[in-house]
């Protein structure tokens, strides 16, 4: 992986170049994704009715964040009541200095860290590395990729894109352990270094993958046990959850869990399933001493306030998106350069991070559909990739393109120019060698990976009028 230096758009298609022509890697995850496929149509085959269900999961989404004020509010006092301690953080500064402040009021030194793409999000081992907290992450694909020293690839599946020998090599350089092709063994050294991580550490960070409003609960779903262990080991336990997060009643989670692990991972439920309502209450013998939950806005109130795409927000974050998207599979995970890749990543960074700066991505889809097709909660996303791009070239026109539709609509007003224009038509294919041998091409990006479409010698209205004079004639011929 390149570094993601520069404008995010040029890093973009530059890594995107890279990895589309990187055929092995290209092929470790196609395989990945044909052995995620065959799981999740054998599971998505035995919910009775799937359309309904995901009708469903977008009602109650819906109910959930057009009330969310109130939602979050039931959460809070039925969580602090348990004795759990809520900060709301507006932005990612607000997040990270509450946790290191936290860190160092209770004198932590080694804090263990279960899946949380909200710590991506707002670069939370970074900061709690830079101020010498030793964090290890304790889900096994976030493992390898932190000691490879990557961000995840895929927000489900973190090291997809690795070959188990590559990450045999890994553990051999880092860990100095033996090199192994079994997987098993390759569990068992990370196994052995997690193991003693939980039991070192003095704080536990996780996010969550729903929030229970009728029971200010929090769900996390995994399936190595990590997740408990970060949360039930250390006495000190940090959630960090995204507010779009909400589900309203414990029930909810009845469709939400099967439909999260078959569209995730084609599973009918995930290994593990946890709820946790605050710290170790009286009598309990496991569990944190402190549990504190950072609720996360970062922009999340921004894209909830424009109702043609807060739906956006809906997303349970299973991944399925990725799995089925063209784009996805020949430039992976990396080259999108933000901690939400694929189709849904594409919809909602440029409302997190700024329009104008990831706009390229809203532009990175073959509009096939397939994203919204297999999305559970019945999110459009590729009409907001439209709708993305539309806001984009309405805030700001690129260069030129402005010119080039006056030129349009000039010729399309004056139709003798234009019957003149379609005659030189047929000479466009000489550009192509032209504007091979001009030292600055203006449409390098287009012409490098393109030729320039043929024009037929003879225009639609010539053929069409051709073909009705010989139908006059025939008709003329039968009457004699
Ligand atoms: S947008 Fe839909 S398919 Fe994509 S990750 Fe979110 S819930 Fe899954």
């Amino acid at each position: 992986m390149t570094t993601h230096a520069g404008l995010p758009r040029h890093q973009f298609q530059q890594d995107a170049n890279l990895t589309a022509n990187d055929g092995p890697r290209r092929e470790a995850v196609r395989k990945a994704l044909g052995n995620y496929q065959t799981a999740r149509n054998r599971t998505g085959a035995t919910f009775t009715d799937w359309k309904s269900a995901r009708n469903a999961a977008a009602t109650i989404k819906h109910e959930a964040l057009n009330h969310l004020d109130r939602y979050l509010e039931e959460f809070e006092q039925k969580f602090t009541a348990r004795g759990g301690k809520v900060f709301w953080a507006s932005d990612s500064k607000q997040a990270r200095d509450y946790i290191l402040k936290l860190a160092k009021e209770k004198g932590v030194r080694s804090i263990v860290k279960s899946k949380a793409m909200t710590g991506e999000e707002i670069h939370l081992n970074e900061a709690l590395l830079e101020e010498g907290y030793g964090v290890v992450e304790s889900d096994l694909g976030e493992y390898i990729q932190q000691l490879k020293g990557e961000p995840p690839y895929h927000f489900v599946f973190p090291c997809m894109h690795l070959r188990r020998d590559e990450i045999s090599d890994l553990f051999h350089r880092e860990l100095g352990t033996a090199q192994t092709n079994s997987p098993e063994e390759l569990t068992m050294i990370a196994r052995r270094v997690l193991r003693r991580a939980y039991v070192e550490a003095d704080m536990g960070i996780s996010g969550a993958n729903f929030i229970v409003a009728d029971t200010g609960m929090i769900s996390i779903t995994e399936n190595e046990g990590n997740a408990r262990l970060t949360v039930g080991l250390p006495k000190i336990h940090v959630a960090l959850i995204g507010i779009e997060k909400m589900v309203p009643r414990l029930g909810d989670l009845a469709l939400f869990l099967p439909m999260l692990a078959t569209a995730g991972t084609g599973q009918h439920l995930t290994g593990y399933n946890s709820m946790y309502g605050g710290p170790r209450q009286p009598g309990e013998t496991d569990g944190p001493e402190e549990f504190h939950v950072v609720f996360l806005d970062n922009h999340r109130t921004r894209l909830l306030a424009d109702p043609e795409q807060r739906d956006a927000l809906h997303c349970i974050r299973c991944g399925a998106c990725l799995n089925v998207c063209p784009i996805f599979k020949n430039i992976g995970g990396h080259t999108y350069g933000t901690t939400y890749q694929g189709p849904i990543g594409s919809v909602i960074t440029p409302h997190f991070r700024g329009l104008q700066d990831w706009k390229h991505l809203s532009g990175a889809s073959s509009l096939c559909g397939a994203c919204t097709e297999t999305c559970p909660v019945g999110i459009d996303i590729h009409h907001h990739l439209l709708h993305n791009r539309r806001n984009a070239a309405a805030q700001k026109p690129a260069s030129g393109e402005g010119l080039l539709w006056k030129a349009f609509v000039f010729l399309m007003k004056r139709p003798a120019l234009y019957r003149l224009a379609t005659k030189f038509a047929p000479l466009g294919g000489l550009l192509q060698p032209l504007l091979e041998h001009v030292p600055f091409n203006p449409l390098h990006n287009w012409t490098e990976t393109r030729e320039f479409p043929q024009a037929p010698l003879r225009s639609f209205r010539d053929q069409f009028r051709a073909h009705q004079a010989a139908k006059t004639s025939q008709a003329k011929g039968g009457a004699r």
